[in-house]
């Protein structure tokens, strides 16, 4: 719980703020620094608005040590708009319009069939049975005509997360990074392009940021739409038309928030920790708690389990997550897609809210077994 709310939010996007966020945007809610108006009512143009966005990318910059020959941009249409962005933006830069896909879950497979509306699609790796686990880098068929490799770093409804940066010997590498986005340290210099809708772990609905590296502008598709054409963003810094000025307000307090707790390399230390309570709790559930995932790719970030056997006893299930909400404990319930209980750790989720959630596994594991 937190000082004014008495609910526990595990929800996988759009999660959790911390509470001292929501706080300074409603005490800045009528009334920005004095100005007489809010940011929601302040033109995009103006020289309030125009210090809100460069403070947000100076913090961004700061926290993941974005080499120079980056730019940041903020567009519009979420992650799903990236899976168009990318082909539209990056197919051309080899001859062949083709592109490598590693699909590891649903959101991978989206962008994977998003990809095909505008080049050749290479999988790398066989087709998975279910999305349980990473296919190991060093046996992907990379193909050296492709423009670009694409992957995405925490499937956040399975719950598979990267460890590591694979290597993909020089080729341009494309990160679908939504979900597990500033939960830890990340290289940038290892990438052509990092994308991240904000709703995950860096604020709220309406923005995704978008880092690409400088040398890879220009080879844009000539049915591109404006708006998601990466140079003619980065040339009106993500100012070609009207940003999404207030989620960009209030992800630049959450990045503010995360330099003041220590940084990248301290969210991640906390996720660690948050992770595992968890993980113990399935690991030493005698079997009730059941997470399909192999280990060395479990998630961070979000945690799928079923509960009595790996397909899920339903009862038991619908047990679980009524106790849950009894006690104030909201959205644990698998994606639609894949059923069971799901809990999400995105970065203002404490580990005191963790506690609680494990405190409840372990009385609901002494009721039923
Ligand atoms: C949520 C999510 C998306 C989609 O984001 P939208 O903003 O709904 O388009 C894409 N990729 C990943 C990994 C996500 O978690």
């Amino acid at each position: 719980m937190d000082i004014f709310r008495n609910v526990l939010n595990f929800g996988a996007g759009p999660a959790k703020l911390p509470p001292s966020i929501l706080l300074e945007a409603q005490k800045e809610m009528i009334d920005y620094k004095g100005l007489g108006i809010s940011v929601l009512e302040m033109s995009h143009r103006s020289s309030d608005f125009t210090k809100i966005l460069n403070t947000t990318e100076v913090c961004l910059r700061e926290l993941l040590d974005i080499p120079d020959n980056y730019k940041v941009l903020f567009l519009q249409g979420g992650g799903s708009g990236q899976f168009s962005a990318v082909p539209l933006n990056l197919i051309g830069l080899k001859d062949f319009k083709s592109a490598d896909y590693v699909v590891t879950g649903a959101w991978s497979a989206k962008a994977a069939k998003e990809a095909e509306k505008y080049g050749k699609v290479n999988l790398v790796h066989p087709k998975l049975g279910s999305y349980t686990e990473i296919p190991d880098p060093s046996t992907w068929n990379l193909n050296p005509e492709a423009s670009y490799v694409y992957y995405c770093a925490n499937e956040t409804v399975h719950g598979v997360e990267f460890q590591l940066v694979p290597d993909v010997k020089g080729a341009v590498l494309v990160c679908d990074m939504s979900s597990n986005f500033l939960s830890k340290p990340v290289d940038v210099s290892k990438f052509g392009v990092i994308f991240a809708g904000a709703q995950k772990n860096i604020g709220c609905a309406g923005v995704t940021v978008v880092i690409v590296r400088e040398d890879l502008l220009g080879y844009a598709q000539k049915e591109c739409p404006t708006v998601l054409d990466y140079k003619i963003q980065a040339g009106n810094c993500s100012l070609y038309n009207t940003p999404p000025c207030f989620s960009i307000y209030i992800m630049g307090l959450v990045l503010e928030w995360i330099k003041n707790n220590g940084g990248a390399a301290s969210m991640e230390k906390l996720s660690i920790i948050k992770s595992n309570m968890i993980y113990r709790s399935i690991d030493e559930s005698n079997g009730l708690y059941v997470c399909p995932v192999e280990v060395k790719s479990r998630s961070r970030m979000n945690i799928p389990f079923r509960i009595g056997n790996i397909n899920g006893d339903s009862d038991l299930e619908k047990q679980f997550l009524a106790r849950a909400a009894e006690l104030g404990m909201m959205s644990l319930k698998g994606h639609r897609s894949v059923g069971g209980i799901r809990a999400s750790l995105y970065n203002a989720v404490t580990v005191e809210d963790v506690q609680k959630l494990v405190d409840f596994m372990k009385s609901f594991q002494e009721l039923h077994q």
